[in-house]
């Protein structure tokens, strides 16, 4: 078994995404913040989960948004010796300033200790930048989400880890051919049809 994660704050649009990526709708609680069960589909011997959107939601439970992370830290651990990829999705339009009120007030930005984790326990992690239809000024922005994350500008030295995509207009081309690339450098091309055509 093999399986490929994606992780992500509410609202970044992973649901979005999963469904341009794999062609599958996957189901959303009515509510945010009142399940977490992960969505997954199989094709083969692969999984693809797509995991509860973490970080602090509000009206729910603090309590809640702490089990959510507690369970993605959890199932990314009890699975890595099959996880070959985390694909990491924030929103490029909200990150930074949601990372800076976070620092400002003296805490790590739980997207960057996301990421450190991921970086930690898989073999391949993806950062999917999304919402870059909003975002006005491209390069600056993406520049300074490298930086925070621990990759040193510009950005565009890190194209195969950091992938601008806009999940709604269906832009996701660079981060479909990076999947279809990662499944074939561990020799399962034959699994890329799990990716949907465009
Ligand atoms: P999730 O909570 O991460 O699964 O997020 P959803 O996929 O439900 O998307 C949250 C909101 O962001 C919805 O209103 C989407 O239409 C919107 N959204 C998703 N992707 C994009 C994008 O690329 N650009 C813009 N502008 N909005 C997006």
């Amino acid at each position: 078994m093999i399986e490929i994660v994606l992780a992500g704050r509410s609202n970044v649009g992973k649901s979005t995404l999963f469904y341009q990526l794999f062609g599958v709708k996957v189901r959303r609680g009515k509510r945010p913040g009142t399940t977490i069960k992960p969505n997954q589909i199989t094709y083969k011997d692969l999984i693809v989960t797509d995991l509860p959107g973490f970080g602090y939601i509000s009206g729910v439970d603090k309590n809640f948004n702490e089990r959510v992370k507690d369970f993605i830290v959890r199932y990314i651990e009890e699975n890595a010796d099959w996880i070959i990829l985390a694909i990491q999705v924030v929103d490029g339009k909200s990150f930074l300033e949601i990372a800076e009120r976070w620092e400002k007030r003296g805490y790590i930005p739980v997207e960057v200790e996301m990421f450190e984790f991921l970086n930690e326990v898989c073999p391949k992690v993806f950062l999917a930048v999304n919402k870059m239809d909003k975002v006005d000024d491209p390069d600056e922005t993406l520049d300074a989400i490298a930086e925070k994350l621990g990759m040193l500008p510009p950005w565009t030295n890190w194209r195969h880890v950091i992938f601008p995509i806009s999940a709604k207009k269906g832009k996701v081309e660079n981060l479909r051919d990076a999947i279809k690339n990662r499944l074939m450098e561990i020799g399962r091309s034959d699994l890329i049809p799990v990716l949907r055509r465009n």
